[in-house]
């Protein structure tokens, strides 16, 4: 067993939420002798934005593992109201749950950031934890939380709490080039997307009412966004009024009502002052080519929406196969000189 000091140092080595997580739950692991660990992931879906949750790591034999399960078709998955006791300390925004039965003791500790608890560890022991134990479960997962949150600060837009660009060029742009994967020809298939969402004529809220109303307006289509997508999704501050999002697992017409829907809220909403104002959309799919290269089409499919009388979402793919828009030469057919 490693001292618990090494584990902690191992523990904030990581920036990667996912390896991190990885790393809190073998420090707990290494507690207790029949301890099992879980790291919990909570989601919304459907459309009535049920709170799921699913196990997204967990001890088998002594050693983390992971969910090769996407959230949203995570088999494994269950409401969060098929555990009470973690339900109501969700509600209360309490910091731990347990339940203590003659067969184990559970305790549930959620890592909070902000309002929002999107993970909650979970540790289980066919006997009563020590106090011991639960002060040194307690620490670490504290110095955990503590991590995460300036993790998660770092990586995202103080004006809107959305996700920065920093973090998309980790997350999307380093990704390396998509190999051509059989492209699913049925548009029922469920594939990723990425959208560039851009406000319309928004320098003319900033000349007109000024900065703080124009900051005012990012920060409610931020909202609007936050609502619009699923958990799964990723929501990205781009530039100073530009969006994107990369919609997850979603059919060509999901992608497009989902995009169409928060065209029309947007355009529908009386903003404070400012009254309305409308965004423009462009997307494409993200099966094929380099994430530049795909970044490079949805920006093509909206500067098309903006020739064309902005307020509208235009999609790259259809916009090729009607002849608006000629497919650029992507750079591996060009001679570079
Ligand atoms: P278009 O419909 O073609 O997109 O026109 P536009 O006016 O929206 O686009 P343009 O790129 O000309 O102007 C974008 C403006 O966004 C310019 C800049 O003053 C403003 N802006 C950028 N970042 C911020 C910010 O953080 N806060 C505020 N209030 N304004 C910002
Ligand atoms: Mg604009
Ligand atoms: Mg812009």
């Amino acid at each position: 067993m490693k001292p618990l000091l090494q584990n902690l140092a191992e523990m904030t080595a990581h920036r990667d939420h996912l390896r991190l997580e990885v790393s809190v739950l073998s420090t707990i692991l290494q507690q207790g002798r029949n301890m099992q660990v879980r790291a919990l992931e909570l989601f919304n879906a459907g459309r009535d934005g049920e709170t799921m949750l699913r196990p997204r790591s967990w001890s088998h034999d002594g050693q983390i593992v992971t969910s090769t399960f996407e959230a949203v078709s995570d088999p494994h998955a269950i409401t969060l109201a098929q555990l009470p006791e973690l339900a109501e300390c969700i509600a209360a925004s309490a910091r731990s749950a347990e339940r203590v039965s003659a067969e184990q003791h559970v305790l549930w500790l959620p890592v909070w950031l902000g309002e929002r608890a999107q993970t909650c560890l979970e540790v289980t022991q066919p006997r009563r934890l020590s106090r011991h134990q639960r002060d040194v479960i307690t620490a670490v997962f504290l110095v955990y939380q503590n991590y995460q949150s300036l993790l998660d600060y770092s990586e995202r837009d103080a004006l809107t709490g959305l996700l920065n660009r920093k973090t998309f060029d980790e997350q999307f742009a380093r990704r390396g080039n998509i190999s051509a994967q059989p492209l699913p020809d049925a548009p029922e298939q469920p594939r990723d997307w990425l959208a560039v969402v851009d406000i319309d004529h928004f320098k003319l809220v900033n000349d007109r009412f000024g900065h703080l109303y124009g900051d005012e307006v990012l920060i409610l289509v931020a909202n609007r966004l936050r609502s619009q997508f699923r958990s799964q999704d990723r929501i990205f501050r781009f530039g100073g009024e530009e969006f994107v999002v990369l919609l997850r697992s979603s059919t060509l017409e999901q992608a497009c009502s989902a995009m169409e829907r928060l065209r029309a809220a947007v355009a529908a909403h009386e903003f404070p002052q400012v009254g309305h104002i409308t965004v423009s959309v462009g997307f494409a799919a993200t099966d094929s080519g380099a994430p530049v290269e795909i970044l490079g089409r949805a920006d093509q499919a909206l500067y098309y929406a903006k020739e064309h009388g902005r307020n509208r979402v235009c999609h790259y793919e259809e916009l090729v196969a009607s002849g608006a828009l000629a497919r650029k030469v992507e750079h591996s057919e060009v001679e570079l000189f």
